[in-house]
C-alpha cells in the first residue's frame, strides 16, 4: 500500500477521472482535483499548478492530445524532479512524446499509462494500464497504480503504450461495428436477437466486448461507458499512424465515416455502441 500520506493530483473529472478521484480518496489518499469545468468537490483548486504545488504524483484523465498539452504547460512552472506525471489520456504515440518532453524538460518524470476499461470497470478499480517509460520512474507510483488497476502491463518506452492503446481499439471499434451490423440483420430476417445473443455466447468470437456492447444494442441503451467522440478521436489516430507509413485502413476508414456522421447528428457523447442505434 501507498504511504497514506501521499498526496495525489487528479487532473480530468469526466466519466473516468470522477471515478478514480473517488477510489483514491475512499482508499485514504489525499487527493487535489482540478478540471476545465470547475466542480465543487472537497480538494478542488483552481489550476493545474495549484495542483502540482500540492501533490507530486499527478494522474491525468482527459479528452485528447492538444488538452493534454496545454495541461502540461500549464503545469511545468511548478514542476520539479520530485514530481511524477502519469498520463492515462488516449493520446497518439507522438503527442506522449511531446507531453513527456514538456514535463522532462522541467526536471520531472513521466509515464505513458493509458488503460483499457471502461466506465464501470474504474468504479470497480478494475482498469488495465498499459505503462511506457522507465521502471525506476513505473516502481515509485506502482502500488498507488494498483489501486485502480486489475493489472499493470509495462509495454516499452514512452509512446509505445499509447500505439498499443490506439491499436487495441482498432479491434473494440471493428468489433462492435461488426455486432451492430449483425443485430441488424437479424432482426432485418425477422430472427430473434435473444437468440442470436445464445448463438454468440456459443461462438469464438464471443468476447468481452461483445458481452459488454451486446446488451446495450438489445436494450437501445446507449448512456455513456466510453464515448463515441472520444472512439472517433481514436480511429482518426489510427488513421494518421497509417498514412504517415502508407497504410490504408478500410474498417477503421468505415468506422470514421459512420461515427462521423453520428458525431456531426449529436450523438457524440453517446456510448460507442450507438453504431447499433435503430433508424
Ligand atoms: P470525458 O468524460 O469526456 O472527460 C474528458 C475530460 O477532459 C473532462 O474532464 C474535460 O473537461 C477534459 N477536457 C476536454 N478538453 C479539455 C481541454 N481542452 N482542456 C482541459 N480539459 C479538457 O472522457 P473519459 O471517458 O473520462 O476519458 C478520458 C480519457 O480516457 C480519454 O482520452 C479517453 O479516450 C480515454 N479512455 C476512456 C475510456 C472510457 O471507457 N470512458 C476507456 C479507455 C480510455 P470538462 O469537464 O471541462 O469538459
Amino acid at each position: 500500500m501507498p504511504n497514506q500520506k501521499t498526496a495525489l493530483g487528479i487532473i480530468g473529472l469526466g466519466i473516468i477521472g470522477s471515478r478514480i478521484a473517488n477510489n483514491y480518496r475512499d482508499a485514504g489518499l489525499t487527493v487535489w482535483l482540478w478540471n476545465r469545468s470547475p466542480k465543487p468537490l472537497p480538494g478542488f483548486l483552481g489550476s493545474p499548478q495549484e495542483v502540482a504545488r500540492q501533490a507530486t504524483r499527478i494522474f491525468i484523465y482527459l479528452a485528447d492530445g492538444p488538452a493534454c498539452l496545454d495541461v502540461m504547460d500549464r503545469l511545468a512552472p511548478a514542476l520539479t524532479p520530485g514530481h511524477i506525471i502519469i498520463n492515462h489520456s488516449t493520446i497518439s504515440p507522438a503527442e506522449a512524446q511531446e507531453s513527456a518532453r514538456r514535463v522532462e524538460s522541467t526536471g520531472a518524470h513521466y509515464l505513458d499509462a493509458p488503460f483499457t476499461g471502461s466506465r464501470d470497470a474504474a468504479a470497480a478499480k478494475q482498469l488495465v494500464y498499459y505503462i511506457g517509460g522507465e521502471d525506476a520512474v513505473f516502481k515509485q507510483v506502482e502500488s498507488i497504480l494498483q489501486i485502480n488497476a486489475k493489472s499493470l502491463l509495462r509495454l516499452g518506452k514512452i509512446g509505445e503504450a499509447s500505439l498499443m492503446k490506439v491499436a487495441t481499439n482498432m479491434v473494440s471499434a471493428s468489433t462492435v461495428s461488426a455486432l451492430a451490423e449483425a443485430v441488424a440483420v437479424v432482426r432485418a430476417a425477422g430472427g430473434d436477437p435473444a437468440h442470436f445473443a445464445i448463438a454468440l455466447e456459443h461462438n469464438a468470437s464471443r468476447s468481452t466486448t461483445t458481452d459488454l456492447k451486446l446488451p446495450n444494442l438489445l436494450q437501445q441503451d446507449f448512456a455513456p461507458r466510453f464515448s463515441l467522440k472520444h472512439m472517433l478521436k481514436d480511429m482518426r489516430l489510427a488513421h494518421d499512424l497509417a498514412a504517415s507509413h502508407q497504410l490504408s485502413l478500410p474498417t477503421t476508414d468505415a468506422f470514421i465515416a459512420k461515427a462521423g456522421h453520428l458525431v456531426a447528428e449529436g450523438r457524440g457523447d453517446d456510448d460507442f455502441s450507438v453504431l447499433g442505434k435503430l433508424e
